[in-house]
This record gives structure tokens, sequence and C-alpha cells, in this order.
């Protein structure tokens, strides 16, 4: 438990000036409040969502646990966003409307659109424009969504460390970034939010920002709200400190969506990494219930489909062959993906293992090969070309999954304010990014969306609009 400190508020200074991002398609925050801003405004944490917001906030501290900014995109290789309605998109003719969009979100994401989701589809056009402002170019064309086909996945050209240089060279004049400068609690006393407290001391303020990110590198916290059958998932991303979530227990703000998680889905094992080995999409497999029959395309592994269909027919055995695994395997080592297979002389002693009956897997052999041969088609609809041509060993495996991001968090309103688990504001906090689930939580569903961290990125940008333009106090 994080302590929480009541202490007396100190001065009070003028407001900053407006934020560029003020002028945001549909903004319209009102200065709502009573008492005057004091104190510096304090962004906690230099992910994108901390460095996003702090282009607007003249004059902010920015507390930065380690020791470079960036936060998580700074350090990964796949560089996605997911944009809408850009002029890119409208020049190659894909014309839908938000609401056509917000139409296909239960399919995309496994969980209905809200009203952050509208808001963030329709402003997410603006945010590529603001990136590409800012000196960021994304790779032409556009790639399409796994589940529906549209253009909408961008790729953004930097490297990680480059992507979080152009964040940090955007700060608004007089932004203090303090790296290695954890903040260790928030103080509040009845006015609402009062001050930051760090090994350094306190920094009195009543406009912060928490931008910690999200949970899912916390086994206790996973734990306690992912539906997996345990032992079928790990949670690697120690960086997802889940400090938002600490933080919400303490001072009693709102969380919500917290089983709404993005996941890699692999085969479960024991190779030299340890733990869940990820797959791409089309891997060569086959999932079979204990009868030996196939229940399901699994031509698009990740898909909220899949998923369900993988857990509703529970045992599920996923079946292949070490040949069509070792054609596949550039995500880990020949040795990581031999390691987590289970090989047999046969299909029939794989069964016999496995517990699958071995006339009905026989069967399904027979028919997959007939389909990756082109001489039978597929009732279930996957491509002959997808099928695993199950020439080599016999293998079974264990679907298993790997958290990656958290798309539940600390609740906001349509400002990124704060909510108490009450529902009420706690003046003088915003929340953003993935310790708000991704931007507000279940904005993304129940497994998110990939390229969701223009969400993150929006969700800086709102939140420090709002801050510009708070009045603080109840
Ligand atoms: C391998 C991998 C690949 C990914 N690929 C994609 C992708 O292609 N597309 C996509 O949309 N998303 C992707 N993601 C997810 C995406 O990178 C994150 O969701 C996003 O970067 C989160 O941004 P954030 O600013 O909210 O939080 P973070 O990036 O987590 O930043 C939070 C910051 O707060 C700091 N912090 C934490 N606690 C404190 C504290 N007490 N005091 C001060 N500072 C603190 C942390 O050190 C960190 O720098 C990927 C993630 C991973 C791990």
């Amino acid at each position: 438990m994080l302590p929480v400190w009541l202490i007396v508020a100190g001065c009070t200074t003028g407001r900053d000036s407006a934020s560029a991002w003020d002028s945001r398609p549909g903004s319209d925050f009102v200065d709502s409040g009573t008492a005057a801003p004091f104190g510096p405004p304090v962004v906690i944490g230099a992910g994108l969502a901390g460095l996003a917001a702090a282009a607007d906030l003249p004059g902010a501290i920015v507390l930065e646990a380690s020791d470079a900014p960036g936060g998580r995109a700074a350090n990964w290789g796949q560089r996605r966003f997911f944009f809408h309605g850009t002029d890119v998109q409208v020049a190659l003719g894909a014309e839908e409307s938000v609401e056509e969009v917000m139409a296909d979100w239960p399919s995309m994401t496994g969980g209905e659109a809200t009203d952050d989701t509208r808001t963030f589809l329709a402003e997410s056009a603006s945010v590529h424009d603001r990136m590409e402002a800012l000196g960021l170019r994304f790779l032409d064309p556009p790639g399409p969504d796994l589940i529906t086909g549209r253009d909408e996945l961008f790729t953004v050209e930097a490297e990680g460390d480059e992507l979080a240089a152009a964040f940090v060279a955007s700060a608004a004049a007089g932004v203090e970034l303090r790296l290695s400068t954890p903040a260790t609690s928030l103080l509040v006393d009845d006015s609402g939010l009062i001050g930051v407290e760090t090994a350094d001391g306190v920094i009195e303020t009543n406009r912060v920002l928490l931008a910690t990110g999200g949970y899912t590198g916390r086994i206790d916290i996973v734990e306690r709200y992912a539906s997996w059958p345990a032992g079928t998932w790990e949670a690697p991303h120690e960086e997802n400190s889940g400090f938002a979530w600490d933080l919400a227990q303490s001072l009693g703000l709102g969380l919500s969506h917290l089983d709404a998680m993005g996941a890699f889905d692999g085969y479960l094992g024991d190779y030299a990494g340890g733990g869940i080995l990820p797959l791409g999409t089309a891997a060569p497999l086959l999932w079979v219930d204990r009868t030996g029959q196939r229940f399901v395309d699994e031509s698009e592994l990740g898909s909220i489909e899949l998923e369900t269909a993988f857990w509703a027919h529970d045992p599920t055995t996923v079946v292949t062959t070490d040949a069509d695994v070792l054609s596949f395997a550039y995500l880990g080592t020949d040795d990581e993906y031999l390691s987590v297979l289970r090989c047999y002389p046969s299909f029939a002693a794989l069964a016999a293992a496995e517990g699958v009956d071995p006339v009905g897997l026989q069967a399904t052999v027979e028919a997959v090969k007939a389909f990756h041969a082109a001489t039978a088609t597929d009732p279930l609809g996957r491509a002959g070309y997808d099928f695993p041509a199950l020439a080599g060993t016999p293998c079974a495996a264990t679907e298993a999954r790997k958290t990656a991001k958290s798309y539940g968090g600390v609740t906001v309103d349509d400002e990124g304010r704060a909510l108490m688990a009450d529902g009420s504001v706690l003046p003088g906090l915003w929340v953003a990014g993935e310790a708000a689930g991704m931007g507000a939580p279940g904005m993304g569903g129940l497994r998110g969306f990939d390229g969701s961290l223009s969400a993150v990125v929006w969700s800086g940008w709102r939140a420090a609009a709002s801050m510009n333009a708070a009045g603080i106090g109840p």
C-alpha cells in the first residue's frame, strides 16, 4: 500500500498558456472548477503519454523513474499505430465513417465501443497529422487490420529511441525532465490532489498527470483479473509495473475493465528464454478437440473469435509437425521451437498420449493433407496454402498467451480527469496512456486493437488540454 499524505496546499500561481491541442476538433473543455491552480503541472512517467502531454504544458516537471525517456515504446520494434480517416486513407479510397468503424469494434476488440472510442476515432487523424508535424514519418501505404482488413495500421519509420526523442523535442517551453526520479506517492486533502512526493521532496501542485503505464507485468494483478486458465500465460513486461493500480488502491480511485488485456498467442514450453514462445498469424497448426475434429479456421491467431472458440472447446490440442513449425519459426530459434513441441512417432501415438480420439484425428490429418494439396476445400474456410503440410514428425503443443498491454485501468472522465470509485472527479489528477487502459478503460474492448499506441498519445494530448483549461476544485 502506498502512503497518502495530507498536507496544506502551498502558494498559488497563474494559469499556463493555452494548448495547441485546445483547438483539436470537438474540444470543449471548460473551466468548471473554483480553486486556482497552484504549482507547476507535474507529469509522472515519460512514456509517450506523458511526453505527449508535456508538449502542451509549459513549465511542467516530468518525473521519470528510469534513466531514459520513452517508456515501453522506446524499446520495441513493431512501431504500429492505428489511425482512421487520415488524408492518406481518404486518398486510398477508404471512406468509412466513424460509426461504421464503431459497428465493427466488437469483432475487432471483443467489446462494445465506448464514447471514448468514438472521440478517439474522430480525432485519430489529427493525432497522425500532429505526429507528422513532429517530424515523424509513417511507412506508406498503411497495412490492414487483421480482423477487418481495413488499412488502418501505420508503421512509424523511427526506431523506438528516435520516436521518444521526437516527443522529447516537442516539449513546451520550460519543461523539466527529471530522469531517475520516481514519484513515490500523491498527496491529497479535502480539496483534492495537492502534491507529488519524490525522494527529493514534495512538489506542491494541483495539476498532476499520472502516465505511469499499465499492469501487465504484475503477476499478482494479472492473476486477479485474467480469465485464462492457470499455467497458460505469463506476464513478462516488468516495466509495466502497476504503479497506477497501486495508487488507485490507496487513494480509492475507480478502476475498470481490468480483465481487458492485450496478449500474444504462443506455445507454452520450456525453451531457453523460458515460458511462452510467441507465434505469428497464420501459424501452421491445427486445433482439435478430444474427438480429433477441427472446429475453427485457425489462420488468424489472436482474434477474439479464435480465442473464444479455443476455450469453448476445452480441452483443445494443438497439432502440427516439427517440419511445419520449423518452416515458420522466425520469432525464435529452431531449438526453442523444438523444445516446446511434444513429438511422437505417429499421429496414433500422439492421439493416445494427448487424450484425443485416434480415428477422428487420423480423419482430420487426411483431410488437412488434401486441403494443403488443394485437392479439397476446407469447409471451415481456411485457405489451402495456410495449412500445415503434415509431412514431418507429428507433434502437439500447448496454446498459451503472453501479456502485452493493459486495456483496463484508472477510470477517467471525457477529459482524462481521474475518477474516484464512486464516480466523482478527484480534483487535480488526470490519467493518460496505459495507466488509463490505453487512453480510457474499456475503449479497447476486451482484447484491444492493434496500434493502440495512437490512443496513448491522443490521451496525453487530451489530458494536457484539460489541465490547461482547468480550474481546480469541486
Ligand atoms: C514488445 C512490445 C511491442 C509493442 N508493440 C506495440 C505496437 O506495435 N503498437 C502499439 O500500439 N503498442 C505496442 N506496444 C505497447 C505500447 O508500447 C505501450 O502500450 C505504450 O508505449 C504505453 O505508453 P505509456 O506512455 O502509457 O506507458 P509506458 O510506455 O509504460 O511509460 C510509463 C513510464 O512511466 C514510468 N514510471 C512508472 N512508474 C513511475 C513512477 N512511480 N514515477 C515516475 N515514472 C514512473 C516508466 O518508467 C515509464 O517510462 C508494445 C509493447 C511491447 C512490450
